[in-house]
């Protein structure tokens, strides 16, 4: 596959890159340094400017906003935003539950929810996983009974990330308790966050910080015109996140940021005459790393060039979910080893220059990262999908 930038792509490349030299706030660089800390409002303002500019929705149909960008363009975007630093916009909002409604909404919820998600009036997140109901989600039993014009939702949520931020919450409940098939049973809910019943409880992680929740739901009354899509088809509006979820889902190009930062903490590193750059074994292993983190790249273009051609595989986004996720788990595991005793650091202490910058940001982010394999739907399940359907294409399995 040739990855040779075309003239028009060129063109286009450098039109990003005078966008954010004049739109990118310098204060608004880095602060996505550490995955998951973006304050909500420099997200607003960054998807504003992303938005006045007609970009924010570039990956929309475009009836609602869509530009059509090839997925060289795409991932030219990405990668020109992640080398200026820029600031991570929504995925909850405008990769998941914008798309969602442009696919499934009614006129009247796509009048109401897009002009909120593209102006950062409203931050989503995802009412999916209960205790007791994550791989196996459709065995969720949040309840949600229908009463005249409303739905009295009753249950509990769990690791729902931002829900202590967020206005709205698209969730899956149980409103036919006796289908036949649990998964025909479930219906999506476009759930204000403000409604009376519902308590939001912090969960901490091994990072320190406070990205995910248990959500309860306690007879809370959503009125039916928050449905999206038709009662009971819940499970059907969910599996379409799938096709959303392909380009980028390899991480490739944050990927490789902290490919760089791991070999720039390497080459202030000591070691003898040099730097731990020199060292053979690490230098070997530092560029098997890059090798498959190239191979991963082309890949995920192989891949979106097939989606777009409608000649995508059914678990293609699994094997860039298992490739991605644990490439870069192990590029934070070389970074750590990089650091040694540095690792101990955290970003607000007074660490030694070379551990207080890349160093620290990598220690944090590669805690929070063990939950790259488990979410999105754990690798485990990833592997099951991915050899399912291989058997079934090969054995007839
Ligand atoms: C950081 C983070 C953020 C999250 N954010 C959200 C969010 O915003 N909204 C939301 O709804 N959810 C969220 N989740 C939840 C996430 O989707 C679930 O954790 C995930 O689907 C796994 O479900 P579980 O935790 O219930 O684990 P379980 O399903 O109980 O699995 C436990 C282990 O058993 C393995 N396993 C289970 N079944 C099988 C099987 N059939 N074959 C082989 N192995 C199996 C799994 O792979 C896993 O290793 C988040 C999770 C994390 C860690």
């Amino acid at each position: 596959m040739d990855l040779t930038l075309t003239a028009a792509e060129l063109s286009f490349q450098k039109a990003v890159r005078d966008f954010l030299d004049a739109e990118l706030k310098q204060e608004w660089r880095g602060v996505s340094d550490i995955d998951n800390r973006t304050q909500p409002e420099i997200m607003a303002q960054w998807q504003a400017a992303l938005a006045a500019k007609g970009w924010l929705t570039a990956a929309w149909p475009a009836a609602n906003g869509g530009l059509g960008w090839s997925p060289m363009q795409h991932h030219i975007f990405k990668e020109e935003c992640s080398k200026a630093r820029a600031p991570k916009i929504s995925a909850m909002s405008i990769g998941m539950i914008g798309p969602l409604i442009c696919a499934f909404g009614t006129p009247a919820q796509q009048e109401f929810y897009l002009p909120r998600i593209i102006s950062g009036a409203d931050i989503w997140c995802q009412g999916f996983s209960e205790p007791g109901s994550g791989s196996d989600l459709a065995s969720l039993k949040t309840a949600a009974r229908r009463e005249g014009d409303s739905y009295i939702v009753s249950g509990q949520k769990i690791w729902t990330t931002y829900a202590h931020v967020a206005s709205r919450m698209f969730c899956l409940v149980r409103t036919d308790p006796a289908a036949a098939r649990p998964q025909a049973g479930i219906s999506m809910l476009l759930i204000d966050m403000a409604l009376p019943g519902i308590t939001v409880r912090p969960i901490h992680t091994i990072d320190g910080e406070h990205h995910f929740n248990e959500v309860f739901f306690d007879a809370v009354r959503v009125p039916v015109r928050c449905l999206l899509g038709g009662e009971h088809q819940g499970w059907d509006v969910a599996r379409a996140l799938l096709a959303f979820e392909r380009s980028g889902i390899a991480d490739v190009v944050a990927t490789r940021q902290l490919l760089n930062d791991v070999a720039q903490i390497a080459a202030a590193e000591p070691r003898g005459n040099g730097s731990l750059l020199d060292d053979d074994d690490f230098a070997d292993r530092l560029t098997k790393l890059e090798i498959a983190l190239d191979s991963l790249e082309i890949f995920e273009m192989r891949v979106m060039e097939a989606a777009e051609r409608k000649a995508g595989k059914d678990y293609d986004a699994s094997l860039l979910k298992i490739l991605g996720s644990e490439l870069k788990q192990k590029i934070h595991m070389l970074g750590i080893e990089a650091l040694g005793p540095l690792a101990s650091a955290w970003p607000d202490d007074d660490a030694p220059a070379h551990a207080s910058g890349a160093g620290a940001k990598l220690v944090v982010d590669a805690l929070f990262y063990r939950a790259g394999s488990i979410y999105g739907g754990a690798n485990e399940i990833q592997r099951n999908i991915v050899a399912k359907s291989l058997l079934k294409a090969t054995a007839g399995i």
